[in-house]
């Protein structure tokens, strides 16, 4: 059998794993200069007016939606269809999830959609860029300021994802994800990019317990160690030798989106020509994709074939699949507390979806292989 193709495989080069090595002899392994200096080039990068690093995207919503001061009963407003953590996040901060359904090809949400969600207890949208495609930020800009409530983009596909010729991050509060099968990684971690400073200086002190300054503060400004909690905060900070694999990564961000790019255009050219694979469709505003993930949709009306079999199938033949994602509203838990939750275009995609390899690193050639190897499938030439 040919080399596997893994669904995802992160870009790390040995000059990487030299600054992460300079790190690790440094003697200052945790957060330091270097992800202060990540925390500067990544904000430069995005066009954000600041940035603080965390040890995920997770933790990144979780210090965000923490700083809105939710009061039981409160409500967030995001789509089921997306990974489980932000309604894991507002659940355990007591507030309730209200969720959106879907564009049934895009799986971005429709701002006209959020609109008759909105109650007095609202106090956030959460809009998803799906696979890296943004969402349609501008008119959710507006209704949020028209309801005084906060936008808060869920930016761990997009890092180098643009809406309307400006970067994700540029504006706004965006939290990225550098998880190793995101497009950029620091093997766990996130960022929490804003241009409100007071949200910016509550999300830094709430990564480090709540105090006013963290130990590399009081290491390099001198200042006493008799830091205060001036709010109880939790241990989210991203250490320098996590931050190091991002600061090398983040120039090649880029190329490896454009290599992404190649690729997802070579897929969605060869898939084209297999009955019953649906590829995700594209938002018809102007953007800029980061393809952080390659989608598709598997009609088993066709097929006669489950999903799984399907993923079993690809499996066989060292082809690596995924299913991003099951919605959270079908998850066991949110099963018993979101009984009645209704979403025909999340739970038609949640049935379907299974994502591709793809990554900087995959060649042309590969592409062809995965749609090879589908096409049988699909003909039921491969068992
Ligand atoms: C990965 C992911 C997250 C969470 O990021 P972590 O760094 O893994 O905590 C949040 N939202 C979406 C859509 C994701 O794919």
């Amino acid at each position: 059998m040919s080399t596997p193709l893994p669904l995802g495989r992160p870009d790390i080069r040995q000059s990487d794993i030299d600054q992460v090595v300079e790190v690790l002899r440094s003697g200052w392994i945790t957060t330091g200069q270097v992800a202060a200096e990540f925390e500067r080039s990544f904000a430069d990068r995005v066009g954000a007016a600041g940035a603080v690093a965390l040890c995920s995207g997770t933790a990144g919503m979780h210090a965000v939606l923490a700083s809105l001061d939710l009061q039981p009963g409160d409500e967030i407003i995001t789509q089921s269809l997306t990974w489980v953590s932000t309604a894991n996040v507002a659940t355990r901060l007591g507030a309730r999830v209200i969720f959106v359904d879907v564009d049934r090809e895009t799986l971005l949400l429709h701002p006209q959609d959020v609109e008759p969600l909105l109650s007095p207890r609202t106090k956030a949208i959460i809009p998803v860029h799906f696979a890296g495609a943004p969402a349609d930020l501008n008119p959710l800009r507006e209704i949020a300021s028209r309801h005084n409530v906060s936008l808060i983009e869920d930016a761990a596909h997009a890092a180098g994802t643009a809406y309307a010729e400006k970067p994700i991050g540029a504006g706004g509060t965006c939290v990225f994800s550098f998880h190793p099968l995101k497009n950029l990684t620091t093997g766990e971690g996130g960022m929490v990019c804003s241009d409100d400073p007071d949200l910016l200086a509550q999300v830094r002190r709430f990564k480090f317990h709540g105090l006013g300054h963290d130990a590399y503060d009081r290491e390099t400004q001198r200042r006493t160690a008799m830091a205060e909690v001036i709010e109880p905060g939790l241990k989210f900070n991203l250490p320098d030798m996590n931050a190091a694999l991002g600061l090398a990564a983040l120039p090649r961000l880029d190329d490896n989106n454009h290599a992404r790019e190649l690729l997802a255009e070579r897929y969605l050219e060869r898939l084209s020509e297999i009955p019953g694979i649906y590829p995700l469709g594209r938002p018809d505003y102007s953007h800029q994709h980061a393809w952080s993930l390659f989608a598709i949709r598997i009609d088993d009306d066709i097929h006669g074939m489950t999903r799984s079999a399907f993923m079993d199938l690809l499996k066989n033949e060292g082809i690596g699949t995924g299913v991003h994602f099951y919605p959270v509203h079908m998850h066991q838990w949110y099963r018993r507390h979101y009984a009645d939750v209704s979403l025909p275009n999340t739970e038609w995609n949640g049935e379907r979806l299974c994502s591709l390899p793809l990554y900087p690193t995959m060649s042309i050639a590969d592409v062809d292989r995965v749609a090879d190897v589908i096409s049988h499938v699909v003909a039921g030439t491969v068992a």
